[in-house]
C-alpha cells in the first residue's frame, strides 16, 4: 500500500468475508485512510502484512498475478490452495512471491483486491480495522477513522 503492502500477521485474511465491496468501498475517505500508511508499512513495518497470515485470492487472474511462475512449485508445496468455492489462498508462512527485498509490492499496480482494501474492509455503512496493521494498532488511521464515524460509519 505506496507501495503500501497489504495483508495480516496470524490473522485477517482467513477471518475476513471474501466479498467485502459496497458502494461505499467507493468513499474517497476510506482510500485516503488506507494511503495514510504510505512509507510507513516499507520503512517501519516492513510488510509484515505480506509476510505473515494467509493471502486469500478471488480470482484466476489474482492467483496468475502473484504466484506468475512459482504457481507450479507454490501448489506442490501445499503454499497455494483451492479452496471448495473459486477462490484460493497463499499461506504467507514464506513472504508473498511479489514482495521485493525493499518490502514494497513488486505488482503494485496490479496487486489482488485483498490487498487494496487492507486494512480496511468495508460492508455498507460498517468499516472493519485489520487488528493485526501494525500502522492501525499506531494510531496513524486514527484521524481518518474518527472522520468516517463522524460521517455515519461504525467502525469495528
Ligand atoms: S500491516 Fe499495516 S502497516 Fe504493516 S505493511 Fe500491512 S498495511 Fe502497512
Ligand atoms: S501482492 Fe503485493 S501487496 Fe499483496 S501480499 Fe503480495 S507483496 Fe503484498
Amino acid at each position: 500500500m505506496v507501495t503500501r503492502v497489504a495483508k495480516p500477521v496470524g490473522t485477517p485474511f482467513g477471518a475476513f468475508p471474501l466479498r467485502a465491496h459496497s458502494s461505499d468501498d467507493k468513499d474517497l475517505l476510506v482510500d485516503e485512510a488506507r494511503d495514510v500508511l504510505g512509507s510507513y508499512c516499507f520503512t517501519d513495518c516492513t510488510a509484515q502484512c505480506c509476510r505473515h497470515g494467509k493471502l486469500p485470492l478471488r480470482t484466476a487472474a489474482e492467483v496468475a498475478v502473484v504466484a506468475g511462475e512459482q504457481r507450479a512449485a507454490l501448489e506442490r508445496s501445499g503454499a497455494l490452495a483451492q479452496n471448495p468455492d473459486t477462490t484460493s489462498s497463499l499461506s504467507l508462512e514464506k513472504p508473498c512471491p511479489r514482495l521485493g527485498k525493499d518490502f514494497r509490492c513488486t505488482i503494485y499496480a496490479d496487486r489482488p483486491s485483498i490487498c487494496r482494501e487492507y486494512p480496511l474492509f468495508v460492508f455498507g455503512t460498517r468499516i472493519v480495522v485489520a487488528p493485526d496493521c501494525r500502522g492501525a494498532v499506531a494510531g496513524l488511521l486514527d484521524a481518518h477513522l474518527a472522520r468516517l464515524k463522524e460521517k455515519g460509519y461504525t467502525i469495528l
